[in-house]
């Protein structure tokens, strides 16, 4: 792209209606926010536990910057770690129920950081076909080869592995899907990961603080009990249960490597990865995007903090999220368009074609709810949908009031 073809590319998107603008948002994300100055009743965050806005997690946060100040003023390995980073990864390692774990600004750097320091040309990469583009991205940059699975499909998965000469083999998986709310077979990849010598790499982006353990049931319970830790989802004892599980699965499977981001249900920024001890010893010497960069403000370690006790202890925010899915489930019966297959926050209204798929997030739109419409490239071609997404902070009756406006727009 030269300086002098920017503007007819951009342009040439507008015409085909591809053409990406930003809306402003004023005063604190939540159920309802003020958007293009404008009032809506929003599904359009990841801030699934409504934890984005929350008074404490803001307390935390002002009270670090009282005592140490805002700027880090260095990358980790100079003089930038401070003592908040180093409590709050003892926390995380405990949560999750790993020997170690270690913070990266964000879930996209930790992505290209972990990959790249693992794997080199020799290496190979095996991802779902619907995995977030930052560990597409993860797999370029660590100039290993990539093979694509589709979606879920274990046995290509498999074929894959088998046919690979490569020395150091890594799967990476979303654990939840971001475009169709789905989980990932984790029982089954840790299967193969084993069977095949290779990493274990799963993104919980969206499951953390949020995916309720129970669902996965037997062996697969078994084997989500990494993630389940940080899923406690009845009482505060069930969470070290939880733990215990994590720390013996981990210790049977060092392949295997845990990443979660710390922007969506936990509602602050940042991310991090837990493993072994050597694997995170490994990263800090070797993740490029964990040695050169600012290390993240140490007041976003105390919100963290602050974070996850609230996912722990608030038990009523996963219980609202399961009563909302199941509200809006039973609600769109009888709409020309179905929800996608999926127990998650994410709930993913199938319309198929991008024009009515625009045109119904419009009229949405003008009766006050914001929902995005999300097209190809981002989703396959004929399967354009409204990605709704709960939170805790809604209530029944705002669900009420987007099947209210969906029913609308289907019949009038
Ligand atoms: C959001 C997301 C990321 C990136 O995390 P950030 O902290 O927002 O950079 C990585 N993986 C998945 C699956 C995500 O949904």
């Amino acid at each position: 792209m030269l300086p002098t073809q920017l503007q007819s590319a951009l342009a040439a998107l507008d015409a085909q209606g591809l053409l990406r603008r930003r809306r402003v948002l004023d005063g604190t994300q939540g159920a309802r926010v003020r958007v293009d100055g404008r009032e809506y009743l929003s599904f359009s965050s990841n801030d699934y536990l409504g934890l984005a806005g929350h008074p404490a997690i803001a307390e935390a946060a002002c009270q670090a910057a009282g005592e140490v100040g805002v700027g880090a003023g260095a990358a980790h390995l100079l003089s930038g770690h401070h003592r908040l980073h180093h409590d709050l990864e003892r926390e995380l390692a405990a949560f999750v129920g790993t020997p170690a774990a270690l913070l990266f600004s964000t879930g996209y750097m930790a992505n290209l950081g972990v990959i790249q320091a693992l794997l080199d040309r020799h290496g190979e990469v095996f991802e779902d076909r619907l995995n977030h583009a930052s560990l597409v991205d993860a797999a370029l940059l660590s100039r290993a080869k990539l093979s694509r699975y589709p979606h879920l499909d274990l046995a290509a998965l498999e074929q894959q592995l088998a046919g690979s000469r490569a020395q150091v083999k890594l799967i990476a998986s979303d654990t939840v899907f971001s475009m169709d709310g789905d989980l990932a077979p984790v029982a089954e990849l840790l299967a193969l990961a084993e069977r095949y010598d290779a990493w274990l790499y799963l993104d919980d982006a969206h499951g953390f603080g949020v995916v309720r353990s129970e669902r996965h049931g037997g062996l697969a319970a078994q084997a989500n009990s990494v993630a389940q830790a940080s899923r406690l989802h009845s009482a505060p004892d069930a969470g070290e249960d939880a733990c215990a599980t994590g720390a013996s699965l981990f210790h049977a499977n060092p392949s295997l490597i845990y990443m979660a981001t710390l922007g969506k249900a936990a509602g602050v920024s940042g991310a991090f990865v837990a493993g072994s001890a050597e694997l995170i010893e490994w990263l800090v010497n070797k993740a490029r995007t964990y040695i050169y960069t600012t290390a993240q403000p140490p007041l976003l370690a105390a919100a963290v903090s602050a974070s996850l006790k609230l996912v722990a202890h608030e038990t009523w925010r996963r219980e609202r999220l399961h009563e909302l899915i199941a509200r809006l489930k039973a609600g769109v019966v009888g709409l020309p368009w179905p929800l996608m297959l999926s127990d998650t926050p994410i709930q993913p209204l199938l319309v198929g074609d991008q024009h009515a798929a625009l045109a119904l997030a419009s009229g949405l739109k003008q009766r006050g709810i914001l929902i995005p419409a999300i097209r190809p490239p981002t989703v396959p071609q004929g399967s354009a949908r409204l990605r709704i997404s709960l939170s805790a902070a809604h209530t029944a009756a705002d669900v009420d009031e987007l099947l209210a406006a969906l029913h609308g727009l289907a019949h009038g």
